[in-house]
């Protein structure tokens, strides 16, 4: 009997199965410690959120200043209000539970950022301040854990010449492995013109840009709140939960990656890349219809098709989304180097991300891209072996 469990544990560890399936026999004859499900390839995820204490320090501030504060601040103000809030104790984690869990699943890397929406609710010079000292700490803690722990990291839009100084400190002195955007800031996208150094900057130093969704300007709010929930809106309530868990994060992330590509970005920065978490938030799915837009209309005065910047300038990723259709879509229309494996920890499990890892049905060199070449060719990170 133990012997058959051992080999079954063996067996289950070759085939990438949780261990929290191991952990809960159906036996209990015998206690054997779960073995962590190793994955015979590296395991990367690529959009894991963190927080540091200034951060929710600033949201504080912010919601005790009583203004018109930003929708995102608003939808955290329970949240931060309250000290013994689990969702921040997991954020704030860095070494404990996290890397437990890392463990326990056979995740071998996060690569962590700033929670939305970062540092872009509060005024510049708050901003400046927190993404430093939060790039600081995430710098400290990939030292402290060498090859567990990547990070992206943020930047504040709202000082567009500070943020490209920024940038380059990030990638160079700190040694981090690209930039953390939460999509827009105050109302306003990347491809506006006051944002060029930003730009410019992430190009020049090779740091990919991922644009993460937020909750959108209030202006657009209301157009994506059903008509039952806009007093709630008006009230000042939480938005509606129908924009944040149904398509309002995509829908407003795919109009800032959809921007970029329509205002010429990577005409102007060939080598700039923007990554998209959650299947590409819809982009890759119009590929084809974008490309027919540009032959029928052609308006956009763009060098190349808008497929090719699909290709050439973005990466997805799979965070929050385990659909293997659309892995697999994805890979056939913008090819093998687009995709990376992403959970979006805390708010999808690491256990749920591994297994649809573990169950793609893939070639192994697709596997191995989506796994970790992709991300260590992305984000810089040194390879293994
Ligand atoms: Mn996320």
């Amino acid at each position: 009997m133990d012997f058959n469990r051992r080999q079954f544990i063996a067996g289950a560890s070759i085939a990438g199965l949780s261990s929290n399936a191991l952990a809960n026999p159906a036996s209990t004859d015998v206690a054997i410690a779960p073995a962590p499900a190793r994955k015979p390839y590296r395991t990367i995820a690529v959009e894991e959120a963190f927080a540091t204490p200034e951060q929710f320090d600033a949201m504080k501030k912010l919601i005790e200043s009583g203004g018109d504060y930003d929708l995102e601040v608003r939808a955290w103000a329970a949240h931060v209000a309250d000290p013994g809030n689990r969702r921040l104790a997991v954020l704030l984690d860095m070494d404990g539970e996290r890397l437990a869990e890392m463990d326990r699943v056979g995740l071998d890397m996060q690569v962590l950022s700033l929670t939305s929406p970062g540092v872009q609710a509060f005024d510049a010079d708050t901003a400046v301040a927190v993404a430093e000292i939060a790039n600081d700490r995430l710098a400290e803690v990939c030292r402290r854990h060498p090859g567990r722990f990547a990070g992206l990291a943020s930047i504040a839009p709202q000082a567009p010449e500070r943020a490209a100084k920024e940038i380059e400190r990030a990638m160079t002195t700190l040694g981090l492995n690209g930039i953390i955007v939460n999509s827009h800031t105050g109302g306003e996208y990347l491809d506006a013109p006051k944002f060029a150094p930003i730009l410019e900057a992430a190009a020049a130093t090779g740091a990919a840009i991922y644009i993460h969704p937020r909750l959108p300007p209030k202006e657009m709010a209301q157009f994506f709140t059903p008509a039952k929930d806009q007093g709630k809106l008006e009230n000042g309530q939480s938005l509606s939960k129908s924009f944040t868990t149904l398509m309002g994060f995509t829908a407003e992330t795919l109009l800032h990656g959809t921007r970029l590509l329509v205002a010429g970005a990577f005409d102007r920065y060939p080598n700039l890349k923007i990554v998209l978490g959650h299947m590409g938030e819809g982009l890759p799915f119009l590929s084809w219809k974008l490309d027919s837009g540009y032959e029928i209309f052609a308006p956009t005065g763009l060098k190349r098709k808008p497929s090719e910047y699909l290709r050439e300038n973005f990466v997805f990723s799979t965070s929050g989304f385990f659909s293997p259709s659309n892995a697999k879509f994805i890979l056939e229309e913008c090819g093998p180097q687009s995709l990376m494996f992403g959970v979006d920890y805390p708010y999808y499990s690491m256990e749920d991300g591994m297994k649809f890892l573990s169950g793609l049905e893939l070639e192994s060199s697709a596997i191995e891209r989506i796994s970790h070449l992709n991300a260590e060719s992305v984000f810089k990170i040194a390879r293994q072996e």
